[in-house]
């Protein structure tokens, strides 16, 4: 999957490409991030990428020519499907990032300043925000974006399966995790886990996910469609019912 950046601080996403994941992504060919800077496009002598405000206001707007000449070369061979980071666009999610991934290209504009001049909206299929908060400039969303749609790329993570029970992957949150030692500063991992019986460790994280769902993101547990099991261990925990309990009772 091909990834264009267009921005006027490119330098800022050279940690991100050389680190962990993306950059084991990057060395095997399964990504490639095009960091384009808007400057290399600008066609004055100072290569001005920004300018005021039409009817006043405070600040400065990204130019169009700079990025519609930046979009044209990129285009030109391949038509991307084209985001552009604003904090009125869609609200970027797990749903959003798996749809992302099924994407061949995708260019990501990170506005600055006050934002883009409005034009440049008639190259974009969609606008998306990382939440309800206002950033100095698109290039962080554009990171947490990349990173979200990389790791979801067939062969970038290793193991699949830790896709698979990551939080949302299922419309519940994740289970939580120990590693040695079994005892630490009076702390014991649960009994469970060192249990071996596999179809009761599984039984315990799933009724961990719920639980924990059910106490931090209770919206999430409205929308999840549980199968049977997990209904039954719902409402055995919305019964004050404990793990113990519900295992004896259903004599796993
Ligand atoms: N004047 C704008 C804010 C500009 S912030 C307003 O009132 O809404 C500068 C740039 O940062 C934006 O153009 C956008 O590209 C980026 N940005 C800021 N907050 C963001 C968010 N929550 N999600 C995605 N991009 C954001």
């Amino acid at each position: 999957m091909r990834f264009h950046v267009l921005t006027i601080f490119p330098e800022f996403f050279e940690g991100f490409k050389n680190t962990g994941i993306v950059s084991r992504a990057i060395e095997k060919g399964l990504v490639d991030i095009n960091t384009v800077n808007i400057r290399d496009y600008a066609t004055d002598r100072h290569r001005t990428v920004d300018d005021v405000v039409y009817g006043g206001g405070p600040g400065m707007l990204l130019k169009p020519e700079p990025i519609f000449r930046a979009y044209d070369d990129i285009a030109r061979d391949k038509k991307p499907y084209v985001l552009i980071t604003e904090p009125w666009g869609r609200r970027f999610d797990q749903k959003f990032a798996t749809e992302l991934a099924q994407k061949d290209e995708l260019l990501i504009i990170c506005g600055r300043y006050e934002g883009v001049d409005e034009r440049v909206k008639s190259i974009i299929d969609e606008e998306v925000s990382i939440g309800d908060f206002i950033l100095s400039g698109g290039e962080p969303a554009a990171l947490v974006i990349m990173d979200a749609v990389i790791r979801l790329i067939p062969g970038v993570v290793g193991d699949s399966d830790s896709l698979r029970v990551d939080s949302f992957s299922d419309g519940l949150l994740g289970y939580p995790n120990y590693t040695r030692p079994a005892v630490f500063r009076g702390m014991e991992v649960p009994q469970v886990l060192r249990s071996g019986n596999h179809r009761l460790i599984n039984l315990w994280r799933k009724w961990k996910q719920i639980e924990n769902t059910l106490k931090k993101r209770p919206d999430l547990l409205e929308k999840a469609r549980l199968s049977p099991e997990e209904e039954k261990i719902l409402q055995a925990i919305k019964k004050g019912e404990s793990f113990e309990d519900f295992t004896g009772n259903n004599r796993v």
